[in-house]
Order: C-alpha cells, then sequence, then structure tokens
C-alpha cells in the first residue's frame, strides 16, 4: 500500500538499526511523546531492536489517558441527565471514573452514544429539538479544528441544544513540564507528528534551545521511529540541540494555518489538570467567551466534583517517563483491559494497554 509497506521495508529497517548501532557511543534516554508511537514501537518490537544504549520512554501524549478524572466525573454528572444526548468518542467510553465507567452508566439506561465528529452532533441536536446534545470534547491540538468547527458552526446555523465539555490539552507546556521536573531523565525527544501536522513545530524550537534537548518530530511507521531515534542521537553525540523534522511529508514548521485561525477564533489558553501529572500552566483550551453559550461546563453548572483515584496506578510516572508498564504491580494482574485500573490500560494509545496488547504481560510470568 503506498505510503504504508515502504515505511515497513525490513531493509530500510536494517540498514537504520545499523546506523544507529554504528552513530551511538554512550547510554541516551529518548521519550516518544505520542501514544501511537508508542504502540508502533510496542508493536513492532522497535524498542528491543535498538542497542541497549537506548532507552525509549513514553510520553504523555494520550489524549484518552491524560484526560482529568474530575472531567471524567462531570462527564458522568452530565450523561446522567435525561434530556441529554451524551456523544463522545469510543475510548472514553471506557475510561474509569472514580465509581464506574460511562459504558455502566449507558447500561442503567444514559443515552450515550459513539459519534466519529463532532459534526454529527449538529445533526443529533436538529434531529431531537428537546434534548440537548453534548460531546465530550477532549484531545490534543490534532482534535481541536474540528471541535472548534463545530462551534463555530452551531453558532452560525443558531444551534441552541448544543454544546461541547471541553477538556484539550495542548503538547508543548507538558515537554516543558518533563523538562523542569527534578526528576526528569529523558535527554532527546521524538517529537508529536499528529500534532505538529496541525500547529507546526515552531513552538518547539524555544524548548528545544532553552533546555538544549533534540526534539525531532517523527511519524508513526516503523521507519518513521527508527529514522526519528538516529536523528535524536545524531544531534545526542554530537552535542546539538535543535528542532529536525523527519516527518515532512506530513509536517511543515508552520503548520496548518486554516486550522489554527479556527482554534484561535473559538478557544482560548488556559491553565489544565491532566491526569496522574497534575495541573500544568496553559496547557489547555477553553471556550472563548464568544463562545459561552455552548459550554457545557456553564450550562450544567458543574463545579467541585470529588475524585477517587486508585491507589494502586502509578500512569503518572508512566506518562512522564519516569516508569514503565510491567514496574505497576497491577499490571496484567488486576489491572487489564477488561478491568482497567487507569487510563493508560483503556485508551487504544495508552502505554501499558500497548504493552498488555502485544504480549509483554507473559514476560512477567516467567520473570
Ligand atoms: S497497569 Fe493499570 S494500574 Fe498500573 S499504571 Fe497501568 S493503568 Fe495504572
Amino acid at each position: 500500500m503506498k505510503y504504508l509497506d515502504e515505511y515497513r521495508d525490513r531493509a530500510l529497517a536494517h540498514n537504520l538499526l545499523r546506523e544507529i548501532e554504528r552513530t551511538v557511543t554512550r547510554d541516551w534516554t529518548i521519550m516518544e511523546v505520542c501514544g501511537g508511537q508508542t504502540h508502533s514501537i510496542v508493536k513492532h518490537g522497535i524498542d528491543r531492536l535498538l542497542p541497549p544504549q537506548i532507552d525509549l520512554v513514553h510520553g504523555p501524549g494520550c489524549p484518552v489517558c491524560v484526560t482529568a478524572l474530575e472531567m471524567i466525573d462531570r462527564a458522568h454528572a452530565v450523561a446522567s441527565r435525561p434530556d441529554v444526548i451524551f456523544c463522545s468518542y469510543g475510548d472514553m467510553l471506557r475510561v474509569p471514573g472514580s465509581t464506574h465507567d460511562l459504558f455502566h452508566l449507558r447500561s442503567r439506561g444514559a443515552d450515550i452514544r459513539i459519534v466519529y465528529s463532532p459534526l454529527d452532533c449538529l445533526t443529533l441536536a436538529k434531529r431531537y429539538p428537546d434534548r440537548h446534545v453534548v460531546f465530550f470534547a477532549i484531545g490534543f491540538e490534532t482534535t481541536a479544528p474540528a471541535n472548534a468547527m463545530a462551534v463555530w458552526q452551531a453558532k452560525q446555523l443558531d444551534v441552541k441544544n448544543f454544546s461541547l465539555l471541553v477538556s484539550h490539552v495542548r503538547v508543548p507546556p507538558a515537554v516543558t513540564s518533563i523538562l523542569q521536573s527534578p526528576s526528569n531523565r529523558v535527554q532527546g525527544f521524538l517529537g508529536p507528528g499528529h500534532v505538529c501536522t496541525v500547529v507546526g513545530y515552531r513552538e518547539y524550537e524555544a524548548i528545544s534551545t532553552l533546555y538544549h534537548v533534540p526534539i525531532v518530530v517523527t511519524g508513526f511507521e516503523p521507519i518513521d521511529i527508527l529514522e526519528g531515534v538516529l536523528m535524536v542521537v545524531r544531534q545526542l553525540e554530537a552535542g546539538r540541540a535543535t528542532v529536525e523534522n523527519q516527518y515532512s511529508r506530513v509536517v511543515s514548521r508552520k503548520g496548518n494555518g486554516p486550522g489554527q485561525d479556527l482554534i484561535a477564533q473559538v478557544f482560548e489558553i488556559c491553565d489544565q489538570k491532566w491526569r496522574g501529572i497534575g495541573t500544568i500552566p496553559k496547557s489547555g483550551y477553553k471556550l472563548r467567551s464568544e463562545f459561552k453559550e455552548y459550554d457545557a461546563d456553564r450550562i450544567f453548572d458543574l463545579e467541585a466534583v470529588e475524585v477517587r483515584e486508585s491507589t494502586q496506578c502509578i500512569s503518572g510516572q508512566i506518562l512522564k517517563g519516569i516508569r514503565k508498564p510491567p514496574d505497576c504491580p497491577a499490571f496484567g494482574t488486576t489491572c487489564t483491559p477488561r478491568s482497567p485500573l487507569g487510563a493508560t490500560m483503556v485508551s487504544s494509545e495508552g502505554a501499558c494497554a500497548a504493552y498488555y496488547q502485544y504480549g509483554r504481560r507473559r514476560e512477567l510470568v516467567h520473570r
């Protein structure tokens, strides 16, 4: 398949691995920021093919994993209302809140629907004028343009029974927060390919310079990952720190201008709480006051929800690259995809789910 098979080419992968082996002379810790990259690494065993000097650690780039527990519980409060049709991407329905997940609520009669686009919610809002349609707007910069478009269209079409429950996160402040942490051990980054498709990578240039850390915007196929690792290792070995773009077939430095304009028109930057990590300044988007009538938080007056996290889950440390899923005592025992304790075991982009799905749990049995 064009644009796919050539990025899984075995001979090319071997050449890149040999070049990495030739280049590396000492230990380096590199973080892949995106959950999609984590899945590709674990699925194809890339971390095991790399020379032992290179340790790949997993980053916070899984939007489902980092959505704050408070926000999940707020979603439950809204979705439980009889006058609401609550819409979400499928992944979010299995994420555990303090007491249960959205699937549980749906089994108790709540009208919770899986949609593939927030724009589907406008169609629903028109079909059910006596109900209020709420879309759970989670995600990174990648999903922000579509969510902004839904609100913008709702305003244009004067749709009054639609709103967003917004929990958007932005990657650059999270990268900064990792680098500022006293426990940080990350020395280079595979940057988030999908996010940079929308926003470009200019914001990462200041981070790279300030913290003297190489950042290579990287794609998601095995050849992308290996080439990204090689580019980071070359910089590290040479003592350089700059932003490079491995994913140039998709990403440009400036990103998608119209998408960014739409985000800026509808959203403004705010502090945001990340599950397992805490509040990171300027790491989220909230609706601008001009669009406040589409803000489910205001409409349903959702302040102050008390939350209870699992005491066993170490997903916060995994998302910061400090530990890996098998370090968690619950991994593959009390925490599995069928009964997850934390969001990193639920999401299709979560690191714990990747380790479980691709057989790393069997190693625990034989350890
Ligand atoms: S295995 Fe489960 S409990 Fe452990 S960190 Fe992952 S999600 Fe949390």
